[in-house]
């Protein structure tokens, strides 16, 4: 058997603009293209339902993308360490090339693979292929990292982003035999029960499907998205978060596709590329302070007097809190894996403040049913709007939903697509049906409490438990100090 080179996927599932793939190419051997589905080595952070019906799809795009070049994509499932070493025995692997992964169980794991790799004579090279700079690159003026966004993008902004990496598939040659797969299917990453049926009407999760929702974006939405992006009831951002996460496009990609078409002189490009940044933000965070999944950056959250309860929590992830702009957000998710972020921040804070359910409850729901959910991203969104994180939202600025739907969804588009019982109010009602005189609710055929749930409490009694929860925070610090 002659010497192959191994490139092993993770969250880089596409062809070009990957250097692992590249490196493996211009190795000038035979390559292996290696999947690992390893979810407990992710532990708790391994991939919700939502993720799982995206990765499948992924894989499948990736792997008909390498047949073109007669590379098959071997799919193995079980212990990293031990299928790479098992392939490189049996291949006579030389060289191991993949693209690092930020996740702190994930760094660990790949640093202890790559010293037994090395030790066992193996090449082994780590690469960036998913963000616009290493987190250890950016430092602030004391050397330390950043915890504000501001002078984080400031930096950024001033250091040259890579072109993406351009792979020669035609360099790319085959393995001398194929090596043993298990299917696709047998990793059972789609669901048994099809709550995923509307996906397939939101998304097309293939390469294809991400070239043209870039395209579309920057030919058709860019120039908007400054104002557009606040409006969920409008197409107005460019939903590459998932095709982002799982590594189907490229950051310098997304980059570079926005800067040549010279969009990133607009404010819409120049908004948009700041929103990229948000994202390197949020792996800056993660790899820096690597025990925010759990644990609130900011210790005085570390007791915070949170009130759990499984019927708050249920009616939120139901979408039946009674508040049409939370519950929209909520239902969207459901039924398409996706939320859009300005509703995002407003059923967040719903949850963490008028609710007073603990960030983490929102963050594991969310994990479980976005397809774009990322360690990184959604620690980060959610340490925000809890107060807690890296320039974080103060507890004390508490949305008021009823004012946030009317000033981002003012003609109720968004609210009687995702909560369609209500699609017959008036503009001016549906944002707070619960204000709406009897003959109007009566004509557009809604019994509160029966067709839509009466608000689960009132806003202004949310809004003091949650004031009451900070002031209570503040003696258990004082107290702790003492
Ligand atoms: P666009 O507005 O088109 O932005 C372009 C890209 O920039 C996005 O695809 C994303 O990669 C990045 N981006 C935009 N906003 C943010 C942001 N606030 N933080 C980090 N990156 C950003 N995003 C995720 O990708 N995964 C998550 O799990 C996630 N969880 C979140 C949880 C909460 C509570 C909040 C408030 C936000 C969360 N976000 C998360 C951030 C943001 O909501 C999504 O990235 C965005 O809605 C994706 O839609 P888009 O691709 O159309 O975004």
């Amino acid at each position: 058997m002659s010497e192959h080179s191994l490139v092993w996927f993770r969250q880089d599932l596409r062809i070009q603009d990957n250097p692992a793939l590249a490196a493996a190419a211009s190795a000038g051997l035979p390559v292996i293209a290696l999947f690992i589905f390893a979810p407990e080595e992710e532990a708790p952070w391994s991939p919700g339902g939502a993720s799982k019906w995206w990765l499948h799809h992924a894989l499948s795009s990736l792997a008909d993308e390498l047949a073109v070049f007669g590379v098959p994509l071997v799919i193995r499932r079980g212990k990293s360490q031990d299928v790479l070493r098992a392939l490189a025995d049996e291949y006579h692997v030389s060289s191991v090339f993949w693209n690092r992964r930020y996740e702190p169980a994930i760094v660990e794991r790949d640093t202890a693979i790559k010293q037994r790799l090395k030790q066992q004579g193996v090449h082994v090279q780590s690469f960036n292929g998913s963000l616009l700079f290493e987190p250890e690159q950016i430092r602030n003026q004391s050397g330390k990292p950043f915890r504000v966004f501001t002078p984080f993008w400031k930096h950024l902004r001033s250091l040259p982003v890579e072109m993406p990496v351009h792979v020669a598939e035609d360099l790319l040659i085959p393995p001398v035999s194929a090596a043993e797969s298990e299917s696709l299917e047998s990793l059972g990453l789609l669901p048994s029960i099809h709550w995923d049926k509307d996906f397939y009407h939101h998304w097309d999760p293939s390469r294809k499907g991400a070239e043209t929702a870039l395209q579309t974006f920057i030919f058709d939405r860019v120039g908007s998205y400054k104002t557009g992006r606040d409006l969920p009831g409008v197409e107005g951002t460019s939903k590459l978060s998932p095709y982002l996460h799982w590594g189907q496009l490229g950051p310098r990609e997304v980059w570079q596709a926005v800067q040549q078409t010279g969009a990133a002189d607009g404010a819409g490009g120049y908004t948009f590329l700041s929103e990229i940044a948000w994202r390197e933000f949020a792996y800056h965070l993660l790899y820096h302070f690597p025990d925010t999944p759990e644990q609130p950056l900011n210790q005085a959250y570390s007791h915070f007097p949170w009130q759990p309860d499984g019927v708050y929590l249920e009616a939120w992830q139901s979408g039946l809190t009674g508040y049409p702009i939370v519950d929209a957000g909520m239902r969207q998710l459901w039924k398409t894996g996706w939320m859009h972020n300005r509703v995002r921040m407003i059923a967040a804070s719903f949850l963490v403040k008028h609710l007073l359910q603990p960030w983490q409850a929102g963050a594991a729901w969310f994990w479980d049913t976005l397809v774009d959910a990322d360690l990184a991203s959604n620690t980060m969104g959610w340490q925000w709007t809890a107060g807690c994180g890296a320039d974080a939202a103060p507890y004390f600025r508490i949305f008021n939903p009823i004012l946030q739907g009317e000033k981002f969804d003012p003609d109720g588009v968004y609210v009687s697509t995702w909560v369609p019982e209500l699609k017959k109010l008036p503009a001016r009602y549906i944002h707070q049906p619960w204000e709406a005189p009897a003959a109007v609710l009566q004509q557009a055929g809604i019994r509160l409490g029966k067709d839509y749930p009466k608000p689960v409490i009132a806003h202004q009694a949310g809004r003091e438990r949650a004031l009451a929860a900070l002031s209570a925070n503040k003696q258990i610090n004082l107290a702790e100090q003492a």
